[in-house]
């Protein structure tokens, strides 16, 4: 373990990202290393270009002194590291390289939703008062309902605004001029408030880092609109992870394209089609074996048989039919039997005067049968050879 603090007026971390965005590498000093358990360590430094889980964004990716980092929180603006080091010693002044990709495709999204929300917030009022920005999703709570019309119009506008490349700027406002601007804020803010401004569009307090220019959006995609307490949760996808989603879902209907042999825009309706014609099917099968089942019973009781019939391929519901038939018909144990010697038999048993439920211990003793029920019908499944299932019953 490591500790050093030389600096004796430090009290909280620099945020280097604050100062650029764009920055992808960078040096710091150790203010503290601690080991955490399972190899890992919490480390402070006195400033980073790593941005932590605030505001709905999850942390930035990417390497300290070579250790993976795999968590950045931050508490009373000091900004702890988790780092996977396999105890291997930290440096007093570690190079730190943040995951690019990751950040720019986490900066395309979120400058993405300051477009959206300060579109919705000017046309209706409606605040975002739930962001969440992980690998996978985006989301936003809008307080208000939104029509799905009006979010295609809003999803519009927003790719307007891209094509419009308007600049981003990031500030710290001092108090008189921050007094005087209307912004869009999730809460109450104490200490210097960072502004996010996009000119005509939307000016938002915020703390991530976002885009140079509106046009790095590159696109902006509403994929879901779901009701939520009173109002709408809307889910985007921004740039590059648009662009991915749109190549799955490509992917995924021409799969469907292939397999329905259908054009591409028209897999949903023949998806339908395929759907109505397997219910057709099973039910014209039910009726085959309901028929097929009726036609064993019927010749069974006019030989004058036992009423033990093997079949296979027969549902539950066919089966219990098939038996209370018999059990009307005649005296004793009914039974049938569906399945093979290979993968045992699955049966139900009635009776209308004999005990079925005596009959399901003798079945457990004898096959080590797995079965059960009431009086007048058991059911269960049974490993044996149907001709000792036939012996047994007669
Ligand atoms: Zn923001």
């Amino acid at each position: 373990m490591y500790t050093e603090n030389d600096e004796e007026d430090w009290s909280m971390t620099e945020k280097l990202y604050d100062l650029d965005a764009y920055a992808r590498e960078f040096t710091a000093k150790v203010i503290s290393c601690e080991e955490c358990g399972e190899g890992r360590y919490k480390v402070v430094l006195d400033r980073t270009l790593f941005f932590p889980e605030e505001g709905g964004q999850t942390p930035d990716k990417g390497t300290l002194g070579g250790c993976p980092v795999v968590d950045v929180q931050i508490k009373d603006g000091i900004i702890e590291h988790r780092l996977e080091c396999n105890n291997e010693p930290l440096t007093p002044s570690p190079m730190g390289q943040i995951d690019w990709k990751h950040r720019y495709n986490n900066m395309q999204q979120h400058t993405g939703e300051h477009i959206f929300s300060g579109l919705v917030h000017a046309k209706f009022g409606y605040d975002n008062v739930g962001f969440h920005l992980s690998d996978s999703i985006v989301t936003m709570d809008y307080n208000g309902e939104i029509t799905p019309e009006e979010i295609a119009l809003i999803e519009l506008e927003a790719n307007r605004v891209i094509t419009k490349q308007i600049p981003v700027n990031a500030s710290y406002p001092g108090k008189e001029t921050l007094d005087s601007l209307e912004y869009r804020s999730k809460k109450e803010l104490s200490g210097p408030i960072r502004i996010v401004e996009i000119p005509g569009v939307d000016t938002c307090a915020c703390c991530a880092p976002h885009l140079h220019n509106t046009g790095e959006v590159g696109l902006l995609k509403v994929l879901d609109v779901s009701a939520h307490k009173g109002g709408v949760r809307i889910s985007i996808l921004c740039g590059f992870r648009a662009l991915a989603d749109y190549g799955l879902t490509r992917d995924e209907l021409r799969k469907v394209s292939h397999l329905t042999s259908a054009p591409l825009f028209e897999t949903g309706e023949a998806v339908s089609k395929l759907k109505n014609e397997l219910e057709n099917t099973k039910f014209a099968l039910g009726k085959a074996k309901r028929d097929y089942m009726e036609s064993l019973i019927d010749s069974t009781m006019e030989k004058g048989e036992q009423p033990i019939i093997f079949t296979e391929g027969m549902d539950s519901d066919v089966i219990r039919e098939g038996v209370n038939k018999m059990t009307a018909l005649c005296q004793g144990f009914c039974g049938i039997f569906a399945g093979d010697e290979m993968e045992g038999y699955s049966f139900i048993v009635g009776s209308r005067d004999a005990d079925c439920s005596e009959l399901a211990g003798r079945m457990r003793t004898h096959f080590k049968a797995k079965c059960g029920g009431k009086k007048e019908m058991i059911q269960g499944h049974i490993d044996a050879e149907m001709h000792e299932i036939k012996r047994f019953f007669s």
